[in-house]
């Protein structure tokens, strides 16, 4: 008897899995539907022999000391700062925005304080605040906005930013200084030997038993556990019977290129031209060295893989239905970007994981007639809104 099974061996799942068996004793299945370990943050050495993440670019950043010491368990870190340009009128120039964006643009010599002055006198005054167009319009101006922001975002969400709400865009990070770092966060590093290493240090416990290329449903009447943590789709754990959650997808094109070098940054943002938002080349995030380098564009799509909800006023009612349903469920946990709808960077998801794993572990003991899905053997589901929330997603994406 497995007291828990855990289904989905991302970030939420991986995390829950490791606290329980090595600080709970409990005994843990954890099963993917994928063939690997890692969720989307999965990373593997391809064909070429360059270390490439599947899903796309992912750059671990936190202001978490304790997601970070956390992490640092089971992998060391290589420092990284993030940097990321944007080709805007034949130039390639830094964003977020800052001192030299403005200056390389305009072929100007503006000090920061000018450059304030500049930003000023080019915000367009809004008396409310409702859209993501207006929150970068009221900062940048609506110049800025049509080059850096306007194209990128239609390709991104495949709407306008003036259908988008505002929380898509929390607020637009400007600066009047030359500092280029795409993310200011306390801890920026990338695991030393990649992410699918630092997850499969995390699984090793003899308590936890991986199954890959299993659908939950495939085992869930035949293995007998106590209680389950879902990671997946809380859509689809309900059958869709309030519809389906909107989901933007991306197609991702990775490449190998026979020269070690392709491009002059890690990351190009292509706002304007292209089908693709931007392309990635891994060997900056990785500091691996290789005579070839390999790269990955990104394609959004409307249909594919579940990566980047929605975020509109009908789709958060949807989820409230689910959310309502899902706290009333007993013995399953939703966690995790999937089972919560939320956009959700990887140490927030940490985050939530661990304030997870610390609300199971405060309940009382077993009783002993536990028995899977038994409706009177725990409390309600925890609340999990004290975990740290999405300060908003700039309409770059991370
Ligand atoms: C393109 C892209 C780039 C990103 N870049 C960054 C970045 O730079 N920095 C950052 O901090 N964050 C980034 N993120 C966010 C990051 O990917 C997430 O925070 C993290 O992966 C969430 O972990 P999770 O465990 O909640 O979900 P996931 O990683 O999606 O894991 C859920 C797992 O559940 C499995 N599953 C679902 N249903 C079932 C089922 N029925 N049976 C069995 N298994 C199932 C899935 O196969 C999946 O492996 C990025 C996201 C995307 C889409």
């Amino acid at each position: 008897m497995f007291d828990y099974l855990i289904v989905g061996a991302g970030f939420a799942g991986s995390v829950i899995a490791e606290r329980l068996a090595s600080q709970s004793g409990k005994k843990v299945l954890i099963c993917d539907r994928r063939n690997h370990i890692g969720g989307n943050a999965y990373d593997h050495y391809n064909d070429a022999g360059i270390l490439v993440h599947r899903y796309g670019p992912h750059i671990f950043h936190t202001n978490s000391r304790d997601v970070f010491d956390y992490l640092s368990n089971f992998t060391a870190w290589r420092p990284y700062e993030h940097r990321v340009l944007a080709s805007v009128d034949g130039l390639l120039l830094p964003i977020p925005i800052n001192l030299d964006t403005i200056n390389k643009l305009y072929g100007l010599k503006l000090t920061s304080f000018q450059v304030e002055e500049f930003f000023a006198s080019v915000a367009e005054q809004k008396d409310y605040i409702r859209t993501s167009e207006d929150v970068v319009v009221s900062k940048v101006g609506r110049e800025l906005y049509e080059k850096f922001f306007r194209n990128y975002t239609r390709k991104q969400w495949g709407m306008d930013p003036s259908e988008l709400d505002k929380s898509v865009t929390a607020r637009v990070p400007t600066r009047t200084n030359r500092d280029d770092r795409y993310f200011t966060d306390t801890y920026q590093a990338m695991p030393l030997h990649g992410f699918t290493r630092m997850f499969e240090n995390m699984l090793t416990h003899p308590n936890i038993k991986v199954m890959l290329n299993v659908d939950y449903r495939e085992i869930q009447k035949v293995i007998p556990y106590r209680e389950i943590v879902y990671t997946g789709p809380v859509d689809e754990f309900f059958d869709y019977r309030f519809g389906k959650l909107p989901y933007r997808s991306l197609e991702f094109k990775h490449e190998t290129h026979d020269k070690p070098l392709f491009q002059s940054a890690p990351v190009i943002n292509y706002p304007n031209e292209h089908a693709y938002t931007r392309a990635t080349e891994f060997k900056y995030l990785t500091g691996q060295e290789h005579l070839k380098t390999s790269i990955v564009y990104e394609l959004p799509q409307a249909e594919g893989d579940p990566y980047y909800p929605v975020p509109r006023p009908e789709n958060a009612e949807i989820y409230k239905k689910y959310k309502a349903i899902a706290d009333a469920t007993p013995n399953v946990h939703f966690v995790g970007r999937l089972a919560t709808y939320k956009y959700y960077n990887m140490d927030q998801v940490v985050a939530q994981a661990l304030a997870t794993y610390a609300k199971l572990s405060e309940r009382s003991t077993w009783h002993p007639e536990d028995v899977q899905v038994s409706p009177k053997a725990l409390a309600p589901d925890q609340d999990l809104s004290a975990t740290k929330k999405n300060g908003g997603k700039a309409l770059t994406s991370t």
